[in-house]
């Protein structure tokens, strides 16, 4: 059994309203939007395309994260640039796109690794956030949804690479780990 929390429908209106709040907030500014891989992605494309509304100056670039194995964050971040060039982040202004936000692990380490690398400016958007989630670490600057503390999947989020391809968010249910 499992449990739909975001139908596809619903997904395009919270991308779209994000889109939105993004774009009030860099007026005139270059954007350059980097996921993490993999789990941004279907957000990423969804997002860029909702930003492309508003005549932003925007590039795209990715870094391959991870901390998660199975349904547990290993705790460990591993960050690699998906592009050859190291300095591809130096003095531009950068919001980090996640699918979603738990302990806040992931962006705090991707987020001090870009400003040491020399980004000008460094902002936050995740699609999702689990409620009850500490935000000690740090808040992200944008979020789609609030979600329960439960382990989800679908649009882009995975559980060991399965059910990314859902155009959709669900609860994943105990039969299917
Ligand atoms: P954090 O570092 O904030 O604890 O976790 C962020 C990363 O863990 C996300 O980018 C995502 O890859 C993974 N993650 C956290 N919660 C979930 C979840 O409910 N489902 C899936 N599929 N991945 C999650
Ligand atoms: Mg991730």
């Amino acid at each position: 059994m499992s449990e739909v929390l975001y139908s596809a429908n619903e997904l395009e209106k919270v991308v779209a309203d994000l889109a939105k709040a993004i774009a009030a907030d860099f007026p005139d500014r270059q954007l350059l939007l980097l996921g993490l891989l993999k789990g941004c992605q279907p957000f990423l494309a969804d997002l860029s395309r909702q930003l492309s509304r508003y005549q932003l100056d925007l590039a795209i670039d990715y870094l391959q994260v991870s901390s998660y194995i199975g349904t547990a964050s290993c705790g460990r971040v591993t960050i690699k640039p998906v592009t050859v060039d190291e300095s591809f982040c130096r003095q531009r202004h950068v919001l980090v796109v996640d699918d979603i936000f738990d302990t806040g692990l992931t962006l705090k380490e991707v987020m001090a690794w870009l400003k040491e690398k020399g980004a000008a400016s460094v902002k936050s958007c995740v699609l999702l956030r689990k409620s009850g989630c500490s935000d000690e670490v740090l808040t992200p600057d944008y979020w789609g949804a609030i979600i329960p503390d439960a382990f989800v999947v679908g649009y882009g989020l995975d559980y060991n690479e399965q059910y990314r391809e859902l155009p959709y968010i669900k609860i994943l249910g105990a039969d299917e780990q």
